[in-house]
């Protein structure tokens, strides 16, 4: 008789099968996907090796083992990702929310502190899932915080994680620079981090990227600084004085995108990620 499909065989069969196809972290991948079928937390998979699977979460699992070989990132398989300690819906045609950008969060409420900016006026341009605007909602209690994106899901998406954490940011479908262009108000705070992959780096992103997450949120252009060129003559008519100019970068770009606000007026310094990476531009007006 052929031996039931109990936890830690149906682990250990997985991580063979994506390791055989590829799949990056196999052990991971594996563990996430069957906690998440058997609605349980990782660690509890180890308590319970012997447990047997029953045909409806074998078969849920089978589809979600099936769609991470077609390297499906794991959070759209999930539906959720962990920003700044807290879980966030994520879905297919919403760029995943990455730990760097934390950084560019961090660096907005220290300048935001240095400035003596208690209630800032922020406006942040491709929110996506909205990370950035809900956990500075969450830091700027009594701040005015608006958001926008130019994919409609997007703003669904990020009006839900926003009700999940109960605060309120004005949310907008829009493009960025109609948006600028056309607004008559003045933000203390911009942040934003915009589509910045080179034409040169397409190639090299892994598969759950390039095949997976929304390109109208990645590709940059043909330097990937499409975006800075035409947020950075938009700034002046925008920006308080003091005002606050805070940017994700790619990994090459920092000190371009630095020498674009400088040439704008603006004080400017870079910042770099936990992995040494100039990831984060700041200018002050
Ligand atoms: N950090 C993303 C990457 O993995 C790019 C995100 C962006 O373009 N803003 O390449």
């Amino acid at each position: 008789m052929q031996t039931p499909w109990t936890v830690l065989k149906v682990l250990n069969w997985t991580v063979d099968y994506f390791t055989a196809h590829q799949v990056p972290e196999p052990r991971l991948s594996a563990e996430l996907l069957l906690a998440h079928t058997l609605q349980c937390r990782r660690i509890d998979l180890y308590l319970q090796f012997d447990r047997i699977l029953s045909l409806q979460e074998r078969s849920r699992f089978r589809e979600y083992v099936q769609r991470r070989v077609r390297r499906e990132p794991v959070p759209y398989i999930l539906g959720e990702t962990e920003f700044y300690g807290l879980p966030f819906f994520v879905q297919p045609g919403v760029l995943i929310p990455r730990p760097e950008t934390e950084l560019l969060v961090d660096s907005v409420i220290e300048e935001c502190k240095r400035l003596d900016f208690k209630h800032p006026n922020i406006l942040d341009l491709g929110t996506g899932a909205g990370c950035i605007a809900i956990v500075l909602a969450q830091q700027f209690p009594g701040a005015r915080i608006q958001a926008i994106d130019i994919e409609k899901s997007a703003v669904e998406l990020a009006k839900k994680n926003a009700r999940r954490y109960r605060v309120h940011v004005e949310w907008q479908v829009a493009d960025a620079f109609d948006f600028l262009t056309q607004t008559s108000q003045r933000f203390q705070v911009l942040v934003s981090n915009p589509p910045y992959v080179a034409r040169k780096d397409w190639a090299q992103l892994p598969p759950e990227v390039r095949e997976h997450e929304p390109r109208t949120a990645l590709d940059g252009g043909s330097d990937g600084l499409d975006f800075y060129r035409k947020l950075v003559p938009l700034i002046n008519r925008v920006l308080t004085h003091p005002g606050l100019v805070a940017l994700e970068t790619g990994y090459d770009q920092a000190r371009r995108v630095a020498e674009m606000l400088t040439r704008a007026g603006l004080k400017t310094q870079i910042r770099k990620d936990y992995q040494q990476i100039e990831r984060v531009v700041i200018g002050t007006s």
